[in-house]
């Protein structure tokens, strides 16, 4: 049995520093836009090149056929007994435009000082071969691996990973594992890493109101029939108060209150109000009452209109009453919100509010469950231990307001939590112009990866 320490493992992982950027520049420079269908054959192109990766640190791959983009598989499963980790990462990127912005091209990964600029940098392919690097060095060192480990490296993350539900549902006995492992977050700040803990989910839906048959001149027909526009205004206006509380009947009956610890846990993270209001350039913060900011942005639900549409927005006045006017808007959840019971109340509402003097259509687009693991799980114990040792420092706990949907189906299919263990920024502009990856994180999250698998195994 060779027995090559950890010590060993992370020298060569820091010799190798280099040789890893170029590895990730190269990943970079294939512009897997999985929204785009004329780029297509990059998209495939990028998953053969992880793919690749992973056989050569020797991993068992297959790249599977999905209906859309495919996905990498790799496994190894030599530590009977042994937990599994399953890591997942995804390999499209959202597209670059608008391209006027960015100081380089998208796709000719540069580095300007400690970043390496470029799409994709961060979200994903810099945070999931960060994963695969120090994973794979530890099996190339050693022939063998402490605990068993599944990546599975998808291509339609930026579309909504249409075809990954089905993917794991079908592969489900491949896929059985103790814990995930996803890497496509942020740290809280520079220098202070953190594992992601509670995720919101999501109910979005789309209003059409329509009034009379046609669009009409507001002077002749003004007083005499409902203006959809103004009826719309109305009943947006009555889904919440003035303390910024949503008044859809039952809305708040499932949410799991912040309890006295996780305020004095947020209480105790470096975030001032003030700064943030600066940087949005706002002279007021707005939100529930009652909670301060990252309470609302993390743990308390929302709701906000996403888009509105009526009447004559060209240039110049068109005394118009309009026919129709729609407004698409969607409800950010916590634990124990579900979008489905969620959508249904606000239909209900909705159609209470609306007037007998407008016809009323309500479609529901997507939602996603919300996520909150429990703070008491043992494999935020062994991730943080890892987190200490890649970075020097053990991560603060944290939520975050956005969704990543497969959370929620790993929990669904798989019974498995999730660590979101983020090496990004919250400045790395991910699906904005000039996307960065800091490249001493991604050292860190190299090193954090190798030691993952040891502190599992000695859990
Ligand atoms: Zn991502």
């Amino acid at each position: 049995m060779s027995t090559v320490s950890m010590t060993e493992i992370v020298d060569a992982l820091r010799e190798a520093r280099e040789a890893h950027i170029e590895k990730l520049k190269d990943w970079l420079r294939i512009p897997s836009v999985s929204t785009d269908s004329t780029r297509k054959d990059e998209v495939r192109r990028a998953g053969e090149f992880i793919r690749d990766e992973l056989v050569d640190a020797g991993f068992a791959v297959r790249l599977d056929e999905t209906p859309g983009h495919p996905v990498a598989l790799g496994k190894w499963d030599g530590a009977p007994g042994a937990p599994t980790l399953l890591v997942y990462g995804h390999y499209d990127v959202q597209p670059p435009e608008p391209l006027e912005l960015w100081r380089h091209g998208a796709f000719e990964p540069t580095v300007e000082g400690e970043n390496l600029i470029a799409r994709g940098a961060t979200d994903d392919k810099g945070q999931a071969l960060a994963l695969v690097l120090g994973i794979g060095e530890v099996l190339r060192r050693r022939g063998s691996l402490p605990v068993n480990v599944t990546f599975l490296i998808e291509g339609e993350e930026e579309i909504g990973s249409p075809n990954l539900e089905p993917y794991i549902r079908e592969h489900a006995d491949e896929l059985k594992a103790d814990i995930a492992l996803i890497s496509d977050c942020s740290q809280f700040g520079p220098g202070l890493p953190a594992i992601t803990v509670g995720l919101k989910g999501l109910c979005y839906l789309q209003i059409d109101l329509t009034g009379p048959n046609r669009d009409l001149h507001s002077g002749s027909f003004g007083g005499a029939v409902d203006n959809p526009a103004n009826v719309l205004a109305t009943m947006i206006s009555r889904l919440k108060d003035d303390d910024g509380r949503v008044l859809i009947p039952g809305f708040y009956d499932k949410v799991r209150e912040l309890t006295d610890e996780d305020r004095a846990a947020i209480r105790a993270l470096p975030f001032s109000e003030e700064e943030f209001a600066r940087d949005l350039e706002v002279d007021a913060l707005h939100g529930e009452k009652g909670y301060g900011t990252l309470e609302r942005k993390w743990a308390r639900p929302t709701l906000d209109v996403n888009g509105l549409l009526s009447g004559w927005t060209g240039e110049g006045a068109k005394t118009v009453l309009p026919s129709r006017a729609m407004a698409k808007f969607s409800m950010r959840l916590v634990a124990d919100q579900h979008p489905d019971e969620i959508a249904e109340m606000t239909k209900a509402f909705l159609r209470e509010l609306c007037p007998p003097t407008c016809t009323m259509e309500i479609s529901i687009d997507h939602g996603a469950e919300p996520v909150l693991v429990d703070p008491t799980n043992p494999w935020l114990a062994v991730a943080s231990r890892a987190v200490e040792r890649g970075f020097g420092k053990a991560p603060v706990m944290i939520r975050e307001g956005g969704s990543i949907p497969v959370v929620s189906v790993l929990k669904q299919v798989l019974g498995i939590d999730t660590i979101l263990l983020g090496l990004g920024l919250p400045d790395d502009n991910a699906h904005s112009p000039n996307e960065k990856f800091h490249l001493p994180d991604y050292q860190r999250g190299i090193e954090t990866a190798a030691w993952l698998l040891e502190e599992m195994a000695g859990s």
